[in-house]
């Protein structure tokens, strides 16, 4: 949510150029309709928006004149002013704003901002307005002095959306106009274009159209679908990761979807976690959650035996499927999700193992993640929040240095999170910028100080006296989903060759090849290369557009030629026309590509 804190001086005059384009937009808005009723307009990464009940649903034209009357605004030299109001005064100047006469109770009442969102203030409340031109909007600021400082060009309205008051489906459903606002009118001509690149990736778009994933209303909205190509990209990805944990020391254990109510007590779930759990499921008299994480069923098989010193450190790894409460309107593609599954892993093990084993965690992260060509790695050290953690400062100091050091010997740059860990310990984050230079948070490698104690976990130490083991909870992809989102966007739908659903697609140029053409599948098949045969009685440009639509990496095209001499006509996706040569010539030019895949133990 809108925060300035602690940006770039360059940042927080974008923050500032943002925040104002909102008010002068609404300013614009209401212009046009007089009646319309205000709810919040923050800045946002990239441009900003601004939430309306309005009498009737906007048409491109009215986003047209809605940007040029606030072109116009900003093109006066309007001056932003601030003051201070008292209670009366303000429910007086909104009297006609139920939305904004909601937030100055909420802000009156303590504990919420003009955006309704928490404060993390002990001030008492205030109530500040600021005014441009002829429109006066509650807020904090900071803005902008003069409209001046904000060039027209660089402005524009993008589109609109749909958004529940609060984000809440039983409250109104509002209009949010979507805006965004540069320094310069060629920093916007470049942002565009990034936004064009992005919608021709986003993942829901390509979902549908490669006809990987879906959501079904009959199911229920934030539980995926997953369809045979989608569900075939998933299950490489899965078993590479899989082998490769099991290559490299962890352990694979299956664990169920639901436990009971005092297992969540133990772990502190019902008390802290409560709002992201799906309600309870009675049976029996009793009452079982569906799992929102899946760290207690892994410390039950840790607490299922005796340990001794010896037997740590003990990492076990589960593809886990987890359910966390989301309110619907958050809901979206595979990022924002209900059900879905962490690639989890948690480790036990000895105080003086700690080090060695993030590092472990760490390198063993990067290698999987690399292995899918991702490259671009920053990682985020979230330290001792200031209120109500626990373990000493000391602790969180010494661990918060070991995760420093293993950011060392792997040599990925690294930032720091500051007071931004859990109560229970301090994480590093690493994010990958994406091809569009987007970031996404993947591996999380987490310290716990907190659930051995609640579980009473122990192991036998060398003296025979018993000893609290360390914890280190571990996502690799993060989610599935949001994992395969990523990889959608992040390649255009284009995967790589060792993860591509169908890696190659046979086309016959008439039927009369098509036997051949069966051949050449069943050659390829003994290979466990990824076919399908396009035998539709289509032109050969029609097959060939299909073919790049469907972004498998080669096309095959087999003619009369071909079939006489034994061999096919190779088309690269990324390289365009290949010469033809024989199946087994094109195995052997595609052999590094399809066992990318190949686990290995790290050294
Ligand atoms: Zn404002
Ligand atoms: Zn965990």
């Amino acid at each position: 949510m809108p925060s300035n804190a602690g940006q770039t001086e360059e940042a927080q005059q974008l923050y500032k150029i943002r925040h104002s384009s909102a008010h002068v937009m609404a300013q614009a808005v209401l212009e046009i309709f007089p009646d319309a009723k205000l709810a919040i307009g923050p800045p946002i990464q990239d441009g900003f928006y601004y939430d309306f009940d309005l009498p009737r649903p906007l048409t491109p034209e009215d986003l047209e004149e809605i940007e040029t009357r606030a072109r116009n605004i900003l093109r006066g030299d309007h001056h932003f002013e601030c003051r201070e109001i008292s209670a009366d005064e303000a429910r007086s100047l909104f009297a006609n704003q139920p939305y904004k006469l909601e937030l100055i109770e909420g802000i009156l009442a303590s504990g919420t901002d003009e955006y309704g969102q928490p404060l993390e203030t002990t001030e008492a409340p205030k109530l500040t307005t600021f005014r441009q031109d002829a429109f006066e909007d509650l807020c904090r600021g900071p803005h902008v002095h003069s409209t001046r400082e904000i060039n027209p060009e660089a402005f524009k309205i993008l589109h609109t959306a749909g958004a529940y008051w609060r984000g809440d489906e039983h409250r109104p459903m509002l209009q949010r106009i979507y805006g965004t606002a540069w320094k310069t009118p060629e920093e916007l001509q470049a942002y565009l274009h990034r936004l064009e690149e992005a919608k021709r990736r986003d993942h829901r778009r390509l979902g549908k159209r490669l006809d990987l994933f879906s959501a079904s209303e009959a199911v229920g909205p934030g539980l995926t679908l997953w369809h045979p190509k989608g569900a075939m990209v998933r299950y490489l990805a899965e078993r590479f990761s899989l082998e490769a944990h099991i290559l490299n020391g962890y352990q694979l254990v299956y664990t169920p979807h639901i436990g009971r109510s005092g297992l969540w007590k133990t772990s502190g779930h019902l008390d802290f976690y409560k709002d992201s759990m799906f309600s309870p499921i009675e049976s029996e008299g009793e009452e079982y959650y569906l799992k929102p994480m899946n760290c207690p069923f892994h410390i039950e098989i840790y607490k299922s035996n005796q340990r001794s010193y010896r037997d740590l450190p003990l990492r076990l790894a589960e593809f886990g499927t987890v359910y966390r409460y989301e309110r619907s309107g958050v809901l979206q593609g595979l990022t924002r999700v209900r059900g879905f599954t962490q690639d989890d892993a948690h480790t036990f093990c000895r105080p003086d193992q700690i080090g060695a084993e993030i590092l472990l965690a760490l390198r063993f992260s990067l290698y999987v993640l690399r292995s899918f060509g991702l490259t671009d790695f920053t990682a985020y050290i979230s330290t001792r929040p200031e209120a109500k953690a626990i373990g000493s400062v000391e602790d969180w100091d010494k661990a918060v240095e070991t995760l420093r050091g293993a950011l060392e010997a792997v040599n990925v740059p690294y930032e720091y999170d500051i007071g931004g860990g859990a109560f229970y310990g301090p994480k590093i984050d690493v994010k990958l910028r994406d091809s569009l230079g987007r970031e996404w948070q993947l591996s999380t490698v987490q310290l716990d100080f907190n659930l051995p104690e609640r579980f009473s976990m122990e192991f036998t130490g060398s003296d025979g006296k018993p000893q609290r083991p360390m914890m280190v909870h571990r996502a690799l992809f993060g989610s599935a989903e949001r994992f395969f989102a990523m990889l959608i966007e992040h390649y255009a739908g284009a995967f790589p060759m060792w993860i591509a659903p169908v890696q190659a697609t046979i086309i016959p140029i008439s039927d009369k090849q098509n036997e051949y053409a069966a051949q050449v599948a069943a050659r390829l098949d003994m290979e466990k290369v990824r076919t399908s045969t396009d035998t539709r009685d289509e032109r050969m440009q029609a097959k060939i557009r299909d073919f790049e639509l469907e972004k498998a990496p080669y096309a095959l095209v087999v003619g009369k030629r071909e079939a006489a001499e034994g061999t096919i006509s190779v088309r690269s996706r990324d390289k365009g026309d290949l010469k033809s040569m024989t199946v087994d010539a094109f195995l052997e030019l595609t052999r590094a590509e399809r066992e990318t895949g190949k686990p290995v133990k790290l050294d």
